[in-house]
């Protein structure tokens, strides 16, 4: 699997493209044309419903009319009131406006994104109660639920420190021969980076 990221304006906040048609989170949405393959977007596998990792949602659906957006259900809650997303305290309240796009997922939840790639939505609470972190054979799209070297914010509404520790356990349980792709990079000098994953699982063949 090809991994491409992009560090949104927006609290470098991360937006990662899988093999050019799949993203995990959505912010800014120009820089990101040139990182698709073939030009369309088919989906969206959203970590949780915080503003700077929704923000470019509208842009990119009224681009791609076939986009899904899978996300918990506490997400959609927040896709769709700008308090819970927390975008009304900031410059521009965000409000999802193509609610009949999203799919909502719970933890197991596998969501096929081409090429037999599948990933997995891996409940991961505290940050927010709706936190999921996406699991592919190579990778862990970890979101805000965790990101190396960096504590847990919980202090946000409906965080939970507890729940937060639990799900940090249980994302570096499942981190052993998988990448940790995660929802900021706060020491970005490069906004933009390509990498190619290696696929570890026994149960699948190597890629040519
Ligand atoms: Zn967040």
């Amino acid at each position: 699997m090809v991994v491409s990221r992009l560090v949104n304006k927006l609290f470098t906040s991360c937006t990662w493209v899988l093999d050019g048609k799949w993203l995990i989170d959505c912010g800014d949405v120009e820089p990101l044309l040139p990182l698709l393959d073939g030009g369309q977007v088919q989906g969206v596998s959203l970590t949780h419903g915080h503003f700077d990792h929704i923000y470019g949602l509208n842009d990119l659906c009224s681009r791609f009319p076939d986009a899904r957006v899978y996300c918990s259900a506490w997400a959609r809650e927040q896709l769709l009131d700008a308090k819970l997303n927390l975008s009304y305290y900031h410059d521009t309240p965000f409000v999802f406006a193509y609610p009949e796009r999203i799919v909502v997922v719970d933890d197991s939840s596998r969501v096929e994104l081409g090429d037999e790639n599948v990933a997995t939505a891996v409940a991961t609470p505290g940050h927010t109660p709706g936190c999921i972190t996406w699991m592919t054979d190579d990778a862990l799209f970890t979101g805000d639920a965790y990101i190396p070297g960096v504590r847990v914010v919980t202090n946000l509404p409906h965080g939970n420190k507890q729940m937060a520790a639990l799900s940090v356990k249980r994302i570096q349980d499942l981190a052993v021969n998988r990448s940790i792709c995660a929802g900021h990079d706060v020491d970005a000098s490069v906004l933009m980076t390509t990498i190619s994953l290696t696929t570890n699982h026994p149960n699948r063949p190597p890629s040519n």
